[in-house]
């Protein structure tokens, strides 16, 4: 009997709809509303650089098994996913794909792409999820997707999304209140990785340290900028999680600005917990 109910087990397991997607937060958005209904894997665990993710043969592995795949698009996986795509030759990923920047409007879309301009997005500015009112239209689209990926259930993620969208919307009006009394702040980022973040909830981001997208800072670079974060009365250097320290810390120690660090993704935590911990670095 128990052997019986572990076969079983095993053929239902090994049927579930396995989404593969690039990213933690993609992985968090899609078990809000499919639950434990699919299986979802994530391919960047989210603690290093979106941009360039190590194509391990685990990836292929999974990007191989994978029924569905969910993508950032806007370009963020152009440095690592389409080799990973290829040496997978997985067709089923090609009937079941969804590229989520499709139903948002980028930001700081380049007037024209030059590589001198450095590795820039030349779709604009992809990392759209740390602004958390883009999440709604990212859960709708989700759950669109899913309903005709898996359409016996297709009710069941409808029902999710609804409630998801409820109690976003309280979500969102605290996280609004919280962050109105940031508004007006100066920054420097890193890269423009929170730039959709910060244009929300009126804080300034006056320089990026590295001087072009992709582009490492030299001693002179860094120098220039603790001019410009004194006269401007910057108040935080922002640096994603996987960003190299030295620079930044080099600034600190000449101006008052002080260094911070946000994540780079919901790795290992919710997308409420990653804009809540944004805030409250946002506060130190
Ligand atoms: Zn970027």
């Amino acid at each position: 009997m128990r052997i019986f109910f572990i076969v079983l087990l095993f053929i239902s397991s090994s049927f579930a709809t396995n989404v593969v997607v690039s990213y933690p937060y993609i992985k968090d958005l899609v078990e809000k509303i499919a639950k434990d209904k699919l299986e979802v894997t994530t391919l960047s665990d989210g603690r290093f650089d979106p941009h360039f993710v190590v194509a391990k043969p685990s990836l292929i592995l999974k990007v191989k098994r994978a029924d569905a795949l969910i993508i950032n698009g806007g370009q963020l996986e152009i440095g690592w996913l389409p080799a990973l795509i290829k040496r997978a030759s997985n067709r089923k990923i090609n009937e079941h794909f969804l590229e989520l920047s499709r139903v948002v409007k980028l930001s700081e879309k380049p007037v024209s792409v030059s590589r001198a301009d450095g590795d820039v997005h030349p779709d604009g500015n992809p990392h759209f999820i740390f602004d958390p009112h883009n999440v709604p239209a990212l859960a709708k689209t989700i759950t669109q997707f899913l309903a005709s990926l898996d359409e016996k259930n297709s009710q069941f993620y409808k029902n999710n999304l609804e409630q998801f969208l409820q109690e976003w919307k309280t979500f969102l009006n605290g996280y609004d209140h919280k962050m109105s009394k940031l508004k007006n702040l100066k920054v420097v980022q890193f890269h423009k990785m929170y730039s959709d973040y910060f244009r929300r909830y009126n804080i300034q981001t006056v320089a990026t340290i590295e001087p072009l997208p992709g582009v490492s800072p030299s001693a002179k670079d860094t120098f220039k900028l603790v001019k410009k974060v004194n006269s401007e009365k910057v108040k935080f250097i922002v640096l994603s999680s996987f960003n190299p320290k030295k620079s930044a810390l080099f600034i600190e120690s000449k101006t008052d600005a002080k260094v911070i660090t946000l994540p780079a993704d919901a790795y290992e935590m919710s997308l409420e917990q990653m804009y809540d911990r944004m805030l409250s670095e946002l506060n130190k």
